[in-house]
């Protein structure tokens, strides 16, 4: 008789540990608390690594589904000074297939293909060593019982109680992420600045970046240093109630060639339009008081650069959270984690690349057991996703001080580093 595998989650990590397993002909159950797979925005733009999350669709048999779906040229990256000078420009040549973008709805439909999700079933809790096995408890009181159960349950995994007490933690940098629909035909201007890829915008102690997704959409991200609560007092904790003046000789305008010729209005830097009630608390469900907060957040940057915050729609706020550099645990027989349940760390690129690649690489050695006791596999499998993640996280976490700093030379510094020549 074969072994009853659950997984809790269908992310990245999630699926792509279901659809290895269907690939090797074992059965999975695949628990997902969302009512559907189209519930909720699936988010942003993810560009997939050659050696990460290639290797796990190739794993899965769909990397060349993924390579027709997927925007190689997305890879372009753009860094502007916050005066609007464009310090980088690069471009990735036709056939770079380093790090494809992807978005999430494309390849959550990719891996689904076949499998046969349970919707609607959120997991409230996981119970290891019963006379049964593992006990999943689920949030509407059924229960049913696994021989493994893996938890792919994302930041705030209920899986993860069952082997760890560490709950994430605030890194002290908070994003706010807005959007653009149809921005080539909408907002032309925009769409040059952005160009074909992102552009990053790095001042003191805060952010902007803008993505295309596919279909002339775009995620606008927002990001700056605060306290967790810091809508609650935006006077005290980011120094709004009055007009900054501007850094002599900032100009809203772009460098030569890509002087967008921005249309008459979009003056955002001389004059971020500040709310008389800033020093008292934001509501966050109110667009026009967020966007005129990040406004003023942003005073004195070019004119440009602030039309991405200007002419977003829904704005959504995302404190950044993340696990212990080096989460592990005892391992209890029956039960494991993959993904940002495991190991939550800053979304510098490789959060999902890594969810993905554990999720195949235990597929894998579950399939290697065949009627087999996997367990001595899947500690193995533990140890071998502890080492590896360990070292992308504090790799993200110093990246996270470096791209929101006090310095915004050391981001360019970054980039530098980083990007392929
Ligand atoms: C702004 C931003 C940009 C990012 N960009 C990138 C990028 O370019 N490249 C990259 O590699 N990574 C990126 N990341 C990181 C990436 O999003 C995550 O690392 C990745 O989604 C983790 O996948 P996962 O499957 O582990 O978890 P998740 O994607 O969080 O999936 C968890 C799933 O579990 C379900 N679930 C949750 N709780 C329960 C429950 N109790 N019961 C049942 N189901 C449950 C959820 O509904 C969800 O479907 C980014 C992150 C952010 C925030």
């Amino acid at each position: 008789m074969s072994h009853r595998i659950a997984v809790v989650g269908g992310g990245p990590a999630g699926l792509t540990f279901a659809r290895v397993l269907h690939r090797h002909d074992r059965p999975v159950t695949v628990l997902e608390r969302d009512p559907g797979p189209d519930a909720r925005p699936p988010g942003g733009t993810l560009d997939l690594h050659d050696k990460l999350g290639q290797l796990a669709l190739d794993k899965a048999g769909l990397l060349a589904e993924f390579r027709a779906l997927s925007r190689p040229e997305g890879q372009a990256m753009r860094i502007l000074d916050v005066d609007g000078t464009v310090l980088r420009d690069w471009r990735p040549r036709p056939d770079e297939q380093a790090n494809p973008e992807i978005d999430r709805g494309q390849l959550r439909d990719l891996l689904l293909g076949p499998l046969d999700v349970r919707w609607g079933r959120g997991v409230a809790e996981v119970v290891p060593g019963t006379r049964d096995g593992v006990l999943v408890r689920f949030a509407d009181g059924r229960q049913e019982t696994f021989d493994l159960v893996v938890g792919a349950d994302g930041a705030w995994s209920r899986v993860r109680p069952a082997l760890s007490s560490v709950r994430p933690h605030y890194t002290g940098v908070t994003l706010v992420e807005s959007s653009l629909d149809d921005v080539d035909t909408r907002h032309p201007d925009l769409a040059r600045l952005i160009g074909d890829g992102s552009v990053a915008v790095y001042g003191v102690n805060r952010a902007l970046v803008a993505q295309r997704n596919s279909g002339g959409h775009v995620k606008v991200y927002a990001q700056f240093r605060a306290p967790l609560d810091w809508h609650t007092d935006l006077e005290r904790h980011l120094g709004l109630n009055r007009r900054a003046p501007l850094s002599p000789g900032l100009s809203p305008g772009l460098s030569p060639g890509l002087s967008p010729g921005l249309s008459p209005g979009l003056d955002g830097g001389r004059d971020a339009g500040l709310d008389p009630g800033l020093g008292r608390g934001l509501d966050l469900a109110d667009v026009e008081a967020v966007r005129s907060s990040l406004l003023a957040l942003f005073d004195g940057w070019a004119a440009p650069v602030l039309g991405l915050l200007r002419h977003g729609t829904a704005f959504v706020h995302r404190p950044l959270y993340v696990l212990p550099v080096s989460h592990t645990w005892a391992h209890v027989p029956g039960v494991t984690l993959l993904g940002d349940a495991a190991h939550l760390m800053p979304p510098l690129g490789v959060g999902a690349n890594l969810a993905m690649l554990e999720g195949a690489e235990l597929a894998e050695s579950v399939a290697a057991c065949g009627p087999g006791d996997p367990d001595e596999a899947v500690r193995a499998f533990e140890e071998h996703m502890w080492a590896r993640a360990g070292r992308w996280a504090k790799m993200t976490a110093a990246g996270l001080e470096r791209l929101v700093s006090p310095d915004p030379a050391d981001a360019l510094a970054l980039f530098d580093e980083v990007q392929p020549s």
